[in-house]
């Protein structure tokens, strides 16, 4: 039979990302939040002609599918990313190509944390802010709602995602509560440049 989804393993302990982020969040979010939209996404197109497909190909025509493909199939891709782009080593700033990038875009680093920022801040209820590199390999910042992201064909701004931070209430209420903003801000400690240059370099190749 065609392999299923698996999630990932987390290359770090649930608490290495404190005091950014606690070790109870880590926790629920990988083991019972990620794990739900991987067994559910293998529900979803269980028997299906979507079985043994790459998740991007899923999502390059989730227009077809159902809600249930939809939601879980973007929940399995953007947590997948997620872990990923953050190390208890991260932080700092990009350096080489993605950084050259970055400040050709966006003016600087900090004008680009504050369009970021501002992506994640604003979504408005539960979804994800994006870094994205388009078709025509440029950088661009945008948001996403629910578990939406800019592979999908349903998405108004489409790209390879190459930065993602997660604002559903799941990901700080623990620690942040109504505080978005702080969680936002505190990401910036944890992000994993060298990963995420890695995945620029992958998106232009
Ligand atoms: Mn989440």
């Amino acid at each position: 039979s065609l392999m299923a989804f698996q999630l990932p393993p987390l290359k770090y302990s649930f608490n290495a990302l404190e005091p950014h982020i606690d070790a109870k969040t880590m926790e629920i979010h990988h083991d019972k939040h990620h794990a739900g939209y991987t067994n559910n996404l293998n529900g979803a197109i269980e028997g299906s002609a979507l079985e043994g497909k790459t998740i991007e190909e899923i999502l390059s025509q989730v227009s077809k599918q159902s809600p249930a493909v939809r939601n879980n199939g973007g929940g399995f891709y953007n947590h997948s990313l997620f872990w990923e782009i953050m190390s208890p080593d991260g932080g700092g700033e990009p350096a080489g190509a993605l950084a050259d990038a970055i400040n050709a875009r966006f003016g600087s680093f900090n004008e680009f944390k504050a369009a970021f920022s501002k992506a994640a801040t604003t979504q408005f209820g539960s979804g994800w802010a994006w870094l994205i590199v388009d078709a025509s390999g440029e950088l661009a910042v945008t948001s996403t709602a629910n578990q939406d992201n800019p592979l999908m064909d349903i998405s108004p701004l489409k790209g390879t995602p190459i930065l993602g931070l997660d604002v559903w209430e799941h990901a700080y209420y623990l620690n942040y509560q109504n505080r978005r903003p702080d969680y936002v801000s505190a990401f910036w400690n944890v992000v994993n440049w060298n990963e995420v240059a890695n995945r620029y370099a992958n998106a232009k190749s």
